[in-house]
């Protein structure tokens, strides 16, 4: 073998090799090898995420205990102005099983107009949830779990993507809403609550009608806390101005049910409790729109 061809051969072998671990490292669940900056994680494994996402370890992160007793009103804290979210049935929307929760995608049409220092536009939105066992929200209050928590996730438009938004301070923005059991069905979930089984399995995607999108988040939106925190998955970006709603959004209980057993994960198993433990303060403040009401 010449010296030229024993050099193609190599230069073969090698690309071969890589694209093996390409591919390797997309199809297998729980991949041995992980390297900085690799795409794969799990909520089996979040003690880990740091390893590979160094921000997982930071000082500003997502989600966090939200202690009313310690948060602070901010009467700089302007309502909250919502433009565009009343969606046409014609529009379709994508919604999608990624292996972690179920996403919508969202029109860039949809803006948070007025309540931040800048206008923000619309990404996605997805859920988070528990189990039959437990519930599964991020944030807590006061220590309670609720059943499960919509975030409706925004960037700043003044970068030219979500992707460089996500790496500026400020550069993302998180309108967070709790979801607990109540006595009657909540008519404004069914549009996306029944295309769940459609998305059953990690990767499958659908469409879905639009509709009114802001009638997912509680009707009361002017009492707000606000805090700087970080996505609550890989990579934990610290640049999110997060919005948690005060105010509870109601299910029924067939409903929370729906949520914790339409979908499945990795290895096939039911996608459930894919939530994060909450995170230390370190010094941040929490506003509040509102002031306490006395003797609470
Ligand atoms: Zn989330």
């Amino acid at each position: 073998m010449s010296c030229a061809r024993l050099g193609l051969s190599l230069l073969l072998l090698a690309a071969l090799g890589w694209a093996q671990d390409e591919r390797g490292s997309e199809d297998s669940a729980h991949p041995k090898r992980e390297g900085p900056g690799h795409s794969h994680w799990s909520y089996a494994d979040k003690a880990q995420w740091q390893s590979s996402f160094p921000d997982c370890g930071g000082q500003r992160q997502s989600p966090i205990d939200i202690d009313t007793n310690s948060t602070v009103f901010g009467h700089e804290l302007q309502p909250i102005v919502l433009a565009g979210y009343n969606l046409d049935p014609s529009e379709r929307l994508s919604l999608r099983n990624n292996g972690h929760t179920v996403v919508l995608k969202l029109p860039g049409s949809l803006t948070i107009a007025s309540g931040y220092s800048q206008e923000y536009r619309a990404k996605q939105l997805h859920l988070h949830w528990g189990s039959p066992e437990g519930p599964g929200s991020e944030h807590t209050v006061d220590g309670r779990r609720y059943d499960g928590e919509l975030h409706m996730v925004y960037y700043n438009p003044s970068y030219r993507s979500f992707e460089e938004a996500m790496r500026q301070p400020g550069g993302l923005a998180v309108l967070a809403a709790f979801l607990q059991a109540g006595p009657e069905d909540n008519v404004h979930y069914q549009p996306l609550l029944e295309q769940l089984p459609e998305v059953r399995e990690e990767g499958k995607e659908t469409t879905v009608a639009g509709f009114n999108i802001k009638r997912l988040l509680p009707s009361n939106i002017s009492r707000y806390y606000r805090y700087s925190g970080s996505l609550t998955t890989p990579p934990c970006s610290q640049t999110v101005n997060w919005t948690v709603f005060n105010q509870t959004v109601l299910l029924s209980q067939k409903q929370i049910s729906l949520l914790q057993n339409a979908l499945q994960g990795d290895d096939d198993e039911a996608l459930q409790n894919n939530f994060r433990q909450t995170q230390s303060l370190h010094g941040r403040k929490v506003l509040a729109s509102f002031q306490p009401a006395i003797g609470a």
